[in-house]
């Protein structure tokens, strides 16, 4: 699962964010990558503001339908707020479930593993540095 916050306090809305997925029903926080400073996405307008961006590892036996729908109302809790502007616009809080075990799954709202994952340097090296550290 990756985190990523680019509004508020950043660091704040990451530790909120893995206290509240670790502490879901039948989840477990088994990993973490260092928290990693990005710049904006490209195409995320002007005046956007660098990225804190972490990847966790959860053991869970939500399905992941239910594990978005988690995510959804945990980004909202912070005060996310999604308009009509441009697609990446500044956000206090984005869950993306980047992937669920070796599962693929092609949903309307829910595709696994996510699409940008080939195009995101920082979550494959967010990725190996768990990986690295933790026996999946
Ligand atoms: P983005 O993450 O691309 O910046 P959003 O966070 O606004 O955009 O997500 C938009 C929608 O993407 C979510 O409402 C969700 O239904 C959908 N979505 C599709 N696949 C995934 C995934 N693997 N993880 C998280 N959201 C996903
Ligand atoms: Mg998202």
């Amino acid at each position: 699962m990756a985190l990523g916050s680019n509004l508020g306090d950043r660091a704040a809305h990451l530790a909120y964010a893995r206290a509240r997925l670790g502490a879901l029903p039948g989840t477990r926080l088994a990993g973490a990558s260092r928290v990693d400073e990005t710049a904006p996405l490209p195409g995320s307008g002007p005046g956007s503001a660098a990225y804190l961006n972490q990847m966790v590892l959860l053991e869970t036996t939500l399905p992941p339908a239910d594990l978005l729908a988690a995510c959804l109302a945990i980004e909202a809790e912070r005060g996310r707020v999604r308009s009509a502007g441009p697609r990446w616009s500044p956000r206090t809080l984005d869950l993306d479930i980047v992937r669920y075990g070796t599962r693929t799954l092609h949903q309307p709202g829910l595709t696994i593993p996510h699409p940008e994952l080939p195009r995101r340097d920082f979550w494959q090296r967010e990725i190996a540095e768990i990986e690295a550290h933790v026996h999946v």
